[in-house]
């Protein structure tokens, strides 16, 4: 037919926020004179989900049993390339001589989802695009696919008249919400704890094995990060851990050691199609120490909370992940889990303690800082107010920020 589109000065591998407009230029050769009618370019956004159950009622042909699946279509947006906008569109098109016709273009992300617009049949939940995304469920059949693409249509006049299309894959990010809507803890950290219980202690040493699960806390591991809790990938883990010996008989657990230290991070993936939905987690070890000898809390009555040696913690960083979010079918949320093996007193048996952290991943991506000092510390300056990005739903929910509050009164000192 003798229509060639191509795509220059794009970056296919650059990650786009609603920041980012996606720039290029759109090459049209035509090999002979040809009638066009327009030359169209948008970006799509989809959000598929589907769920996937074995069982002989749900299948369908095939040894895959489907049972559900929805598709959201986040975004559609448009722009004529050809004619220009100064030139009217005609009925019969334009007739380009034979040659190479270069179009630049420049179109943005928006900061929310459409898809209420577009499916208004479909239960919705309103809030920022969520970010390109891909995850299956091990061995569970659940699939969650977010996709944006950006797409270029030649059409032509009549029919029977092939057009020619080419698309390209984009890669989303949505930016960061607004650092101030997240409430700050009144101690300027966000404190979680993990203890370890008895029922005995014994006499004598030698007899460990009273250290029986029970009902008495003696040792508290406490993780502490900084408040609100927002972790971004590539930078150091700021965790610091405490270890708190309780009163109860403490000549017994001192010294505390410890011995072993893994330091994971947590997403929970859960998707939601038709009336199913399912979730899944996966882990990713960031440390994993063992064979340690680290004394935390040794003298008696006079190291009550001790700080374990952070140097251990130092070269902990985030990986590369997709950040926490919320849209109508899909959901990602992050925890850290730390688990920590101590020995207490001359015996050697490990006590495990856990401690599991909720936290959110950000990706600091615009809009940029001086836009939100703006808009909190003078108002009369905030024009760019409508770019302000929304906490993702359920985010104060999965921190337990009420419950974060109420322990805030105890007495433990902020870390410097
Ligand atoms: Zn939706």
């Amino acid at each position: 037919m003798g229509i060639y589109l191509d795509l220059r000065e794009f970056d296919s591998e650059k990650m786009y926020t609603p920041s980012e407009p996606v720039r290029g230029l759109v090459l049209l050769r035509l090999d002979r004179s040809t009638v066009i009618s327009y030359v169209t370019l948008s970006i799509e956004g989809s959000a598929r989900t589907s769920l996937v159950k074995k069982g002989p009622a749900f299948i369908l042909g095939s040894d895959t049993p489907m049972v559900a699946d929805e598709s959201h279509q986040l975004l559609k947006l448009s722009k004529t390339l050809f004619p220009r906008a100064n030139i009217p569109g005609l009925p019969g098109g334009y007739t380009l001589s034979e040659g190479e016709y270069a179009f630049p273009f420049e179109i943005g992300f928006p900061l929310q989802s459409q898809c209420s617009k577009h499916q208004p049949e479909l239960r919705h939940i309103l809030t920022v695009l969520p970010p390109s995304f891909e995850a299956h469920a091990a061995g569970e059949g659940g699939v969650a696919r977010i996709e944006y693409i950006l797409r270029i249509d030649v059409k032509r006049p009549g029919r029977f008249k092939e057009g020619t299309s080419i698309q390209r894959k984009l890669l989303f990010t949505p930016s960061d919400p607004a650092p101030h809507l997240m409430p700050l803890s009144g101690s300027g950290y966000y404190g979680r704890h993990g203890a370890l219980y008895i029922n005995n202690l014994a006499k004598s040493l030698k007899a460990a094995a009273l250290y029986t699960p029970g009902t008495v806390p003696i040792l508290l591991l406490e993780g502490r990060l900084p408040s609100p809790p927002i972790l971004y990938p590539d930078e150091t883990l700021p965790l610091h851990l405490f270890v708190r010996c309780l009163p109860t008989q403490m000549e017994y657990i001192l010294p505390v050691t410890l011995r072993s230290l893994v330091i994971a991070l947590d997403s929970t993936i859960t998707v939601t199609a038709g009336t199913c939905h399912t979730s899944w987690t996966s882990s990713r070890k960031l440390l994993n120490l063992k064979g340690l000898k680290e004394v935390v809390s040794g003298v008696q009555g006079t190291e009550i909370l001790s700080e374990i040696n952070n140097s251990i913690l130092q070269n902990v960083t985030i990986p590369m992940v997709t950040p926490s979010f919320t849209t109508c079918t899909v959901e990602q949320k992050y925890s850290l889990n730390v688990d920590a093996g101590f020995s207490l007193g001359v015996t050697t048996k490990l006590r495990p303690i856990k401690v599991v952290m909720n936290v959110e991943i950000w990706s600091r991506t615009g809009p940029r800082k001086e836009l939100y000092s703006a808009i909190s510390g003078d108002l009369g300056r905030s024009e760019g107010s409508n770019l302000l990005v929304p906490l993702r739903p359920r985010c104060l929910a999965h921190l337990g920020a009420v419950e974060a509050a109420a322990e805030d009164r105890g007495p433990p000192p902020p870390y410097s």
